[in-house]
């Protein structure tokens, strides 16, 4: 979603004269846009703020000033402190009000002095966004989309709900007018975003509020867009409307991040997830049961307060028993102000790297399984561009699995079939599959 955030935030400034450039040191504004999920994302934040501050001493010494901007969830959550740490930061401002980016500017530029605004606005800020401008991703033909934003779930561990604030949707029409723009400017193929994407329910207009499924089937009408994803979706979440679409909207990628977090019921309980590991693996079934060639990636939260080895076991046994096409596994980081910080029985950090070592090596091979049994399968695959090599193309499978094959470069932007034949290290290889017109 910060890919996302960052791109509307050049969409703010581009009247005010700003655009792109290849390196910090040719910036007069630079805006680190940042993620408080974990302490180390958080941390990263000030070494980089260090290094931004050189560059602005070089810059000043041939005259030039530039305007360091923090934004995003760590602003949200420590903006006293970047600026008492950091004093030469002159904008704070929170991932809800970076439609005042320019307003921001101006105050800055006349106050002579640090802005700060980490407000939780009344308004909408995409009823205060310039219309996007064309998607900068893989030659432009796949996009993100925002739909849905923060969260009311409060899990334990979790600083999304105060740092992005409420759970919020989107109306369809905005949804879709968005859409429509980018598929206008070439775009194939779209991920719908949201902290909790699959709660969303969005105004439809017609007084009531639409469904992800009844959102993803309008948009599969949009003549051009043929591929649809959303995440991150939550399991609580899965209604049967989305199993439905899952069989009915061919437009609907199979391949699904469903986080768990935990196989164990005592640390979901704990996580306050509102599930259990039985209650997801019936989820996954029942998905499965529409749409057999659906593959799942996961997140997986290691050494939360409580998790013995039992616990840990549990969910290495719910990942054998689900088999993950890829996921993401971290070690449990506190996080200040949330529940699960403040619990006595924190696990310690030679567990959770133990843990987490284990857990990763199961993933990998899973991850390796699920990939070599591409290899004989024939998949659809949307051409991105050209490949490495003189001659051949690269493209992004259902899966997300970068392919590699021959074939000519006018094809750059269609979605083809190709029979994959062998796995390398970070990608498939494959042979375009030629269609054969039909006789006339
Ligand atoms: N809304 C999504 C997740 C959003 S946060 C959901 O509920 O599934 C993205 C991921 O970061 C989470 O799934 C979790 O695995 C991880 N995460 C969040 N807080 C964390 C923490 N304090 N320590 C470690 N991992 C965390
Ligand atoms: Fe965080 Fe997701 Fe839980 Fe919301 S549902 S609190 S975003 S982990």
């Amino acid at each position: 979603m910060n890919v996302y955030d960052s791109a509307r935030m050049a969409d703010v400034l581009r009247p005010l004269g700003y655009g792109p450039v290849e390196r910090p040191e040719d910036a007069d504004m630079i805006i680190l846009n940042t993620c408080h999920i974990r302490e180390r994302a958080a941390e990263k934040v000030f070494s980089e703020l260090g290094r931004l501050r050189k560059i602005r001493e070089a810059r000043e010494i041939d005259g030039r000033s530039t305007i360091i901007a923090v934004a995003g969830c760590v602003a949200q959550a420590e903006g006293e402190v970047i600026l008492a740490r950091a004093p030469y930061v002159d904008l704070v401002l929170g991932p809800q009000t970076y439609h005042r980016l320019p307003e921001m500017v101006a105050r800055a530029a006349r106050a002579g002095g640090a802005v700060i605004d980490t407000d939780f606005p009344v308004e909408q800020k995409f009823d205060f966004l310039p219309e996007a401008a064309a998607p900068q991703t893989a030659g432009n033909l796949t996009a993100f989309l925002t739909i849905q934003e923060g969260c009311d779930k409060f899990c334990s561990f979790c600083v999304v709900p105060y740092t992005r604030g409420a759970e919020t949707s989107r109306p369809v029409a905005s949804v879709l007018a968005e859409a429509r723009r980018m598929v206008a400017s070439g775009v194939r193929e779209i991920t719908l975003l949201g902290q909790n994407v699959n709660a969303y329910h969005g105004d439809d207009g017609n007084g009531g509020s639409a469904t992800l499924a009844g959102l993803a089937a309008d948009l599969a009408a949009i003549p051009g867009l043929d591929r649809i994803r959303y995440m991150t979706s939550h399991p609580r979440d899965v209604d049967q409307s989305l199993i439905d679409a899952h069989q009915d909207n061919a437009a609907l990628m199979p391949f699904l991040h469903l986080p768990v977090q935990s196989g164990s019921d005592k640390i979901l309980k704990a996580m306050n997830r509102g599930h259990t590991s039985d209650e997801y693996r019936e989820t996954v079934r029942r998905l499965r049961e529409v749409r057999p060639d659906l593959a799942l990636s996961s997140d997986f939260i290691v050494g939360h307060p409580g998790e013995s080895e039992e616990d840990f076991e549990a969910t290495m046994q719910l990942i054998r028993d689900i088999g993950f096409a890829m996921a993401y596994s971290f070690k449990y980081s506190p996080r200040p102000g949330t529940p699960a910080a403040g619990q006595p029985l924190q696990v310690a950090e030679d567990i959770k790297d133990r843990r987490l070592a284990e857990m990763q090596a199961l993933l990998r091979e899973q991850q390796d399984a699920f990939n070599a049994d591409m290899v004989g399968t024939t998949q659809d695959i949307l051409i991105t561009g050209k490949g490495r090599k003189p001659g051949q193309l690269s493209g992004r499978s259902p899966y997300l699995q970068p392919v590699h094959f021959e074939g000519p470069e006018t094809l750059i932007g269609s979605i083809v079939k190709v029979a994959i034949t062998e796995r390398l290290t970070n990608s498939l290889g494959g042979t375009l599959i030629r269609e054969t017109a039909p006789a006339c």
